[in-house]
């Protein structure tokens, strides 16, 4: 099957073979990242792509949807028993997506909700206004708390009686503390709106139950598929049974077409290594991971926001060093450590520099690094930082990363072969 790629268009599969390759032979340090099983990987790459089955399980608006609708079926059930929610739909392309037909569920365009500022850690699709949910939708904005950087419930609350939002969206995308879906619920109740739990980033603690789940309270929970849960690219929607019926007509035909039916199989797949006990090991050792990170970087004399991290993430404030997020991302991508810059809470600086970096755990974890790794890593980018420019010291770190990913190697078989190919050639 790989051979038909590399006959058909060497170009494509030059560009796989090389991006495999950039995966197993770097650092992975984005938060939002990880890397999906081969079983995920295979049902990605089924025939399932072929079939159109607008509608839901043994209600399409097409024929031939037995098979589909097996593996749709199995991945609702899952989700179900992963998050123990009354009704998933497991259809969203993709986070934003997935909050596109939250929103939609809850609210009418004009409405007003209210999210965590993007530069305090929310993410585009939380009111931001270049983004739909800006446009359509009156938006507040709450953020975190200037001295302790954590989220502050009282002025959360102060805010929404202000304000009286339809929906108040909880959940971020470079939070690194526990998020109090129940105290999000309170003030909630009080103000008579909605929550929307979004976990795109906490999916996995919380399906672990390393992280408080939002699914008690929240009215939707929106999750992507493709972060700490290791799955493939995509999104799924949880709520209450009431919204069940109005949600999965805003999905289908509200605001998607056919379902990208090999994707919910790898769902389906993804779910199933969730529920597993080893999945569950994984996420305690992601955890465990990013405190040993974290403790390595202060102990470098690296300022981490809110002291440190309850989660799989950290927030490092740059300043202290005197570089910009921008200038760290730069120096640790020549070394083979891939981070993003990241605005930090009342940030100085506009998003494109920032004056810090967000680093994950999962995807290392994946691999099979531990504590041990993890302070070595923690060495390894204070010295890049400091090195600045300096392409001797620069070399030997790089090819430190390089002793320590080839300790851990990344879909080998895969690699092999991919590279038989590109060998014979
Ligand atoms: C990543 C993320 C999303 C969006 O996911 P996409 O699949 O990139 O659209 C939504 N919400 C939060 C909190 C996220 O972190």
């Amino acid at each position: 099957m790989v051979k038909k790629l590399f006959e058909t268009d060497p170009e494509i599969f030059a560009a796989i073979t090389k991006e495999t390759e950039r995966q197993h032979a770097n650092l992975e340090l984005i938060a939002s990242e990880n890397f999906c099983s081969e079983a995920v990987l295979a049902a990605l790459g089924s025939v399932l792509t072929n079939k159109y089955a607008e509608g839901y399980p043994k209600k399409r608006y097409y024929g031939g949807c037995r098979y589909v609708d097996i593996a749709e079926e199995l991945a609702i059930q899952r989700a179900k028993k992963l998050f123990n929610c009354d009704h998933a739909n497991v259809q969203p392309h993709s986070g934003t997506q997935a909050n596109i037909a939250a929103y939609l569920t809850l609210a009418n365009p004009g409405d007003t909700i209210m999210g965590l500022s993007l530069t305090h850690g929310g993410h585009l699709s939380h009111g931001h206004p270049i983004n739909f949910s800006g446009r359509y939708f009156k938006v507040v904005h709450y953020t975190v708390d200037p001295d302790t950087e954590m989220l502050d419930y009282a002025a959360i609350r102060k805010l929404a009686l202000e304000h009286n939002p339809r929906v108040i969206v909880s959940g971020a995308s470079a939070y690194p503390r526990i998020i109090h879906f129940d105290k999000f619920q309170e003030i909630c109740d009080e103000v008579g709106a909605a929550q929307l739990a979004d976990i795109a980033h906490i999916a996995g603690p919380v399906a672990a139950g390393l992280h408080p789940s939002p699914v008690p309270y929240a009215d939707i929970v929106t999750t992507t598929t493709h972060k700490t849960l290791r799955g493939p690219r995509g999104a799924i929607i949880m709520c209450k049974a009431k919204y069940a019926e109005e949600l999965d007509k805003v999905v289908f035909p509200g605001t998607q077409g056919g379902p990208l039916e090999h994707c919910i199989a790898a769902k389906a797949v993804a779910f199933q290594e969730a529920l597993t006990p080893e999945f569950k090991e994984y996420q305690r050792q992601t955890l465990a991971n990013a405190r040993a990170l974290a403790e390595g970087l202060e102990r470098k004399g690296f300022r981490l926001c809110t002291g440190g991290t309850d989660n799989h993430l950290i927030l490092v404030d740059l300043r202290p060093k005197n570089i910009k997020g921008r200038d760290a991302e730069r120096l640790l991508g020549k070394v083979g450590i891939t981070v993003n810059r990241n605005t930090i809470p009342f940030d100085p600086e506009k998003p494109f520099i920032a004056s810090g970096i967000r680093l994950g755990t999962p995807a290392l974890t994946t691999r099979g690094m531990k504590e041990p790794e993890m302070e070595k890593i923690a060495e390894l980018i204070d010295r890049t930082i400091a090195a600045g420019d300096d392409e001797t010291k620069l070399e030997q770190i790089k090819s430190e990363v390089k002793e320590l990913v080839e300790s851990f190697p990344l879909y080998q078989e895969r690699r092999q072969e991919y590279q038989r190919f590109t060998k014979e050639e």
